[in-house]
């Protein structure tokens, strides 16, 4: 059962994946992200057989079926490493997979989605910036408003059932207002993860942006204020502070190495998008130890 679980998380990360490589591809050389896949080299239109992820490279032994002309491994190695990303996001929520309602059964694939959502979402963005130091706008700022209505859907659910859960019952009824305030303050506790993700977004957004006027536009760019933004909205307090930390450390140990390695000098900039991504993915997957060994060390 958990390896069935586990192997299909594989494989929506993998058809993903094909997603992100096309999405990065088409945002890169300011193509439509409309209309259908074809060889760079033949121009031939591509069939879904042709596009399968991971077997069709395989079967085709990474060759335009057409043209027989090679074709990036960047596809393929796309492909296997969203598939492992999304197949370890299903691995990691299966432990706690055991519904005691359809209530927390939704809750539990909303979490999964909202996670793969932002995991697909990186995920070209660390591509675009790696490949061109460029954060599309047509990525990035969809994405922060389908984060938005995500959460904000999720908090109207979770607010909505509360109340129907209370009215149903005599004593239930006695915690809605105007009798008593229950209903309210549990509403608020319920809308605290929308509240702290939109406040975390402004404050990171407004952060980098004014690390841009300090600097001059030297080292951060406008499309890691978007990027910062849309980390904050999905991950919330405290988990967004964290991401940014790991984010600027990962980012000064790559920049003392490549100074050490005589590949750049001091004061050459880097992008810092894949180190937003990389920090993020480390709070998606280890928020929880990360925190926890900090509050250790500050005790
Ligand atoms: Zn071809």
């Amino acid at each position: 059962m958990n390896i069935w679980f586990i192997l299909t998380g594989f494989v929506i990360g993998a058809l993903l994946g094909s997603l992100v490589k096309a999405l990065a591809d088409r945002s890169l050389s300011k193509r439509s992200f409309w209309g259908r896949s074809y060889c760079t080299f033949c121009k031939k239109n591509l069939h879904w057989y042709d596009l399968f992820p991971i077997i069709s490279f395989l079967i085709l032994r990474g060759r335009c079926r057409y043209c027989h002309k090679k074709i990036s491994i960047e596809y393929l190695l796309v492909e296997v490493v969203l598939g492992a990303l999304v197949a370890v996001t299903f691995w990691q929520s299966f432990p706690s997979f055991q519904p005691v309602s359809s209530f927390q059964f939704l809750l539990k694939i909303f979490d999964l989605l909202f996670k793969t959502f932002f995991i697909t979402v990186l995920s070209v963005l660390i591509l675009t910036d790696i490949k061109k130091m460029f954060i599309p706008d047509r990525v990035v700022l969809p994405a922060i408003v389908i984060g938005f209505l995500l959460s904000l859907g999720l908090t109207i659910y979770k607010i909505s059932y509360l109340y129907y859960y209370l009215n149903q019952t005599p004593i239930g009824r006695l915690l809605l207002p105007p009798k008593s305030d229950y209903f309210l303050r549990h509403a608020i506790y319920n809308a605290s993860p929308l509240l702290s993700g939109v406040l975390m977004a402004v404050i990171i957004g407004g952060f980098f942006m004014s690390l841009i006027i300090i600097t001059k536009g030297k080292g951060m760019g406008g499309g890691d204020v978007k990027l910062g933004a849309f980390m904050g909205l999905m991950l919330g307090f405290p988990q967004a502070l964290i991401a940014i930390i790991l984010s600027f450390l990962s980012g000064a140990i790559f920049s003392i190495i490549l100074i050490i390695l005589g590949r750049k000098h001091f004061g050459q900039s880097i992008p810092f998008g894949p180190f937003l991504v990389i920090g993020s993915l480390a709070v998606i997957f280890w928020g929880e130890q990360i925190l926890n060994w900090y509050l250790h060390l500050s005790i």
